[in-house]
């Protein structure tokens, strides 16, 4: 790749060691609560963008569960551009998220955004998310790269593939490799999509890594019936995951209803991935009867 890593003396003193791929070409599997990230099998994450009440993240577990998602995603902490808008259910929502992972059994991803908060998410959580705004957040990456939880790395949504390797690169330096990064769109100046979902991630940054390589087509194009597109386009440039926001209510959802499926959405689009998958020797978890 071009960047930092090709460029002289100094460039070879501070470049990328941990997460360079030639430093583990087997690639490395991330398991997370039993579910295996990286390996034959695309996990599919899903889940409301809010956790906003314990009615709405049970019918939606439940709903994607049997769909075939293996883990559950929802925001206790939310990251809103205006600090007015709703600002997630914090530590009631941690509690409905592990609530819900003992009627289920999916484990949970759910966003940190704060280093004083690293202890107590890890404490309800199986995968830290640490979001797109946060990407750069160099004392947050220590914090989760110290608790030894896997994480989820979103991609700033202006960062270079170069900066994005360098953020799990700290995380990788505290001694914790079970990061998975997150490709969810970036600024660009076409107004007709939330972001530009750019799948030369995928593959670029499996050339490059040996960590696991995820795509949010959700935020990604901000538009639901665009989804199940993007999914498939994903899964067939070789995505190890997608991560998807579901609502059972999209118009009255708290945040990101636009780009929430709903539960039957998910599970159409959950049925036209399967062939996809098998279509270059991989698969996704079965629906549940
Ligand atoms: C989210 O996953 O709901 C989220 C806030 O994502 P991002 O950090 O990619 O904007
Ligand atoms: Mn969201």
């Amino acid at each position: 790749m071009t960047g930092p890593r090709s460029s002289g003396a100094v460039a070879a003193e501070t470049g990328l060691r941990l997460v360079d791929r030639e430093s583990k070409p087997s690639g490395t599997i991330v398991e997370v609560g039993g579910v295996r990230i990286g390996g034959r099998t695309v996990v599919v994450m899903a889940g409301p963008c809010a956790v906003e009440s314990r009615e709405q993240l049970l019918a939606t577990a439940t709903a994607v569960q049997k769909s075939g998602a293996t883990i559950l995603r929802g925001g206790a902490f939310k990251p809103r551009t205006s600090p007015y808008a709703f600002q997630g259910l914090k530590e009631e929502g941690l509690e409905l998220l592990e609530w819900v992972r003992c009627e289920t059994g999916l484990p949970i991803v759910t966003e940190v955004m704060d280093t004083r908060k690293v202890e107590e998410v890890s404490a309800h959580a199986d995968m830290l998310q640490v979001g797109s705004r946060h990407m750069h957040s160099y004392p947050l990456l220590e914090e989760v790269g110290k608790s030894g939880m896997p994480v989820l790395l979103k991609r700033g949504m202006s960062a270079t593939l170069d900066e994005f390797l360098f953020a799990a690169e700290y995380v990788l330096k505290q001694g914790n490799e079970r990061v998975v990064l997150c490709e969810r769109g970036i600024r660009s100046f076409d107004q007709s999509t939330r972001n530009t979902l750019d799948l030369n991630a995928v593959p670029i940054l499996k050339r490059h890594t040996h960590l696991p390589v995820i795509v949010d087509p959700s935020h990604g194009t901000g538009h639901a019936w665009m989804v199940p597109f993007l999914s498939r386009a994903a899964v067939a440039v070789g995505a190890d995951g997608l991560l998807i926001e579901v609502h059972c209510d999209p118009e009255h959802a708290l945040s990101d209803g636009p780009q929430s499926l709903t539960p039957d959405g998910f599970d159409a689009m959950m049925q036209e991935l399967r062939p996809v998958a098998t279509a270059i020797g991989r698969d996704i978890s079965a629906r549940r009867r």
